[in-house]
């Protein structure tokens, strides 16, 4: 994971350098550095967050004058996370530093070499190596500093995106990528390197985001891009739409509340011209030469990690029951890993809100070399899942910062569930005045989602009274079973409570000999088809003594007799439902971490997007 960033141009570097880190910081907080050029190339560097490092800047300030900077924030693979660690790290002479995200699988060996070749190593880090090895060649090969970052990266196995500075080379940065994102900002006389486009947004809106066994040089005011091969190609210029203020917090104390709060404009704008159901039209835009291939699909695998996971089992339950087409849920990690059975009609739909969680980007690598057709559904635009699918649909939910996702997985489960109302239609297995029924709840999810987020203050109630649990269990069927795992999975991730989610009916077969009066059972019991099943197993708790938070449908009656809490959630088409019934799930879990006085935003030891397998 990692966040980069670099600048050089005209300005003071350094105030750039750590603004960007601050954006970048929901990849990794373990620690966080600087290399700069002031009179020669020096690193500072400091465990934990961007702000220890800033602080202990504040006393150096006057010497951090420098037009070129790089940055790095860490979130640690190899070497714990302490002061040595953290990036970036010098070469052996010191006169090249690196800053790297990713992870080089091959260290041991390039280390041990290194060794024996005189090099003196100051960190336990896969990613020191990277520069020794960069040095060696520099020296031995009399080549160009370029030269010798295009030679080492054919020495090296692994991903990464690296930027390199050196003290002989003023104005000059040299990036390179594989696997791991890096964009590149465009400014009139200056530069800007970043792991995404946050950094750069307020300084230009023209990037070019490197491709794979691509390498990026700036120098004499001038960006080259070549390939591993020495070849120079055109860089692609793209104009980014994005908005600052949809980067910053707005007023909210946390971005996790901010993006809960968000959702009626963010599933708004994901419906944005996509949906109209006073003419009937259904369209995604970004599916249209390979849509045959997704209405014909023998089959369809849905592979994502941890939320996007979660919504594409939501997902298996929609696209089989509107398409009839069979589904699979891979979790990317496993299904990569395991020679997977693919044959050319299958279709496979990969889920990242970053677009660059680095097993589904590998899985999907593994289907489209078996002949599968790939769909990407990513939030983040030009994203390497986006970029290496077929084609697909983005989220349009805007950026999402806090590390717990919120509003990408309720427009993540809207995409997917327009994909397969768009394919059921063409495809005749479902009726047209179903068709229509279902455009009108997508056009009321927004308004509905409003209502839903006004219950903040009865949970935040709710909240206060189960703060101190120690565990938590929460119990779906059907199609809110996956709400449960996320709605269990949120808590765990911010609060440190432990919860696990369980399609309710599976409870006798295990869960239920924890519950007793100190377990908090969450059950999701909406008036579907499974209500009355439901109803059995929230007795079932009681009779244990359990304590039942139930999620229900509005003006329900029975369920408000049992449980201890109930939220009323408005009335929704069933297959719609996950998008409302999680957002109590959501806003539990924000306050009972904010009331234990957990880091919402920053969670220990984990980040955001997961580049590194
Ligand atoms: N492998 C490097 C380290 O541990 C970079 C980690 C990352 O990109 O997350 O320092």
């Amino acid at each position: 994971m990692c966040g980069i960033v670099a600048y050089t141009g005209y300005r003071e570097a350094y105030p750039i350098v750590i603004k960007g880190l601050k954006r970048l910081e929901y990849r990794g907080y373990d620690s966080a550095g600087i290399a700069l050029l002031n009179g020669g190339l020096n690193i500072y560097k400091k465990k934990g967050k961007v702000a220890e490092l800033e602080k202990l800047l504040e006393e150096k300030k006057d010497e951090l004058h420098s037009h070129t900077c790089m940055g790095h924030t860490r979130w640690a693979t190899h070497g714990e996370p302490s002061d040595r660690n953290a990036h970036p790290h010098y070469s052996n002479s010191r006169g090249i530093a690196i800053i790297h995200n990713g992870i080089i699988e091959n260290y041991e060996a390039l280390k041990k070499d290194m060794q024996m070749r005189g090099h003196t190593f100051h960190s336990d880090t896969d990613s020191e190596v990277f520069i020794h090895l960069i040095e060696d060649v520099y020296e031995n090969n009399q080549c160009s500093l370029e030269d010798a970052v295009r030679i080492a990266l054919t020495m090296v196995v692994g991903a990464y995106a690296i930027v390199i500075l050196s003290k002989d080379h003023p104005g000059q940065l040299i990036a390179a990528r594989k696997g791991s994102p890096l964009v590149i900002g465009i400014g009139k006389d200056e530069f800007f390197m970043a792991s995404d486009a946050t950094p750069i947004i307020e300084y230009t809106n023209e990037v070019v985001y490197l491709n794979d066994f691509e390498i990026a040089i700036v120098k004499n005011n001038t960006l080259t891009i070549k390939n591993i091969e020495d070849k120079i190609s055109t860089p692609y210029i793209q104009k980014l739409d994005l908005e600052l203020d949809s980067i910053e917090k707005g007023g909210y104390p946390h971005f996790m509340l901010k993006e809960i709060f968000e959702q009626p404009k963010s599933i708004t704008d994901c419906l944005r011209g996509r949906v109209k159901s006073a003419s009937g039209h259904l369209m995604l835009g970004g599916i249209r030469q390979y849509a045959n291939k997704l209405i014909h699909a023998d089959r369809i695998i849905f592979v994502g990690c941890g939320t996007s996971w979660h919504a594409a089992l939501v997902a298996e339950y929609i696209f089989e029951e509107f398409t009839r087409i069979p589904v699979e849920v891979e979790y990317a990690s496993e299904f990569r890993y395991r020679n997977p059975i693919i044959h050319e009609g299958d279709v496979v739909i990969a889920i990242s809100q970053s677009g660059e969680t680095a097993d589904t980007l590998a899985a999907i690598e593994l289907a489209k070399a078996k002949g599968a057709i790939i769909f990407g559904v990513c939030n983040v635009v030009g994203s390497s899942i986006a970029r290496a699918s077929h084609e697909g649909a983005y989220l349009h939910a805007g950026p999402e910062i806090g590390v717990a996702s919120t509003k990408a997985f309720t427009a993540q489960v809207t995409v997917l569930a327009m994909m397969a109302i768009m394919i059921a239609h063409k495809k005749g297995t479902i009726t047209e005045s179903r068709y229509q029924e279902l455009l009108v709840d997508l056009e009321q999810l927004p308004s509905k989602i409003e209502k839903t987020l006004q219950l903040h203050k009865l949970v935040e109630t709710i909240s206060e009274e189960f703060k101190n649990a120690r565990n938590f269990l929460y119990l779906g069927r059907g199609y809110n079973f996956p709400v449960a795992l996320e709605g269990a999975l949120k808590l765990k991730e911010i609060s440190y409570i432990h919860a696990e989610g369980y399609p309710a009916a599976e409870m006798k077969h295990g869960p239920i000999a924890l519950i007793d009066e100190e377990m908090p059972v969450v059950v999701i019991a909406l008036q579907d088809s499974s209500y009355e099943k439901i109803v059995s197993n929230i007795q079932e708790v009681r009779a244990r003594k359990g304590r039942i938070i139930a999620i229900v449908t509005e003006g329900e009656e029975q369920i408000r007799k049992i449980a201890d809490f109930v939220i009323e959630v408005p009335r929704i088409s069933e297959p719609l439902s996950p998008i409302i019934s999680v957002i109590p799930l959501q806003l539990l879990s924000y306050y009972i971490a904010v009331m234990r006085g957990c880091n919402v935003d920053q969670p220990r030891n984990l980040a955001k997007s997961v580049t590194v397998e």
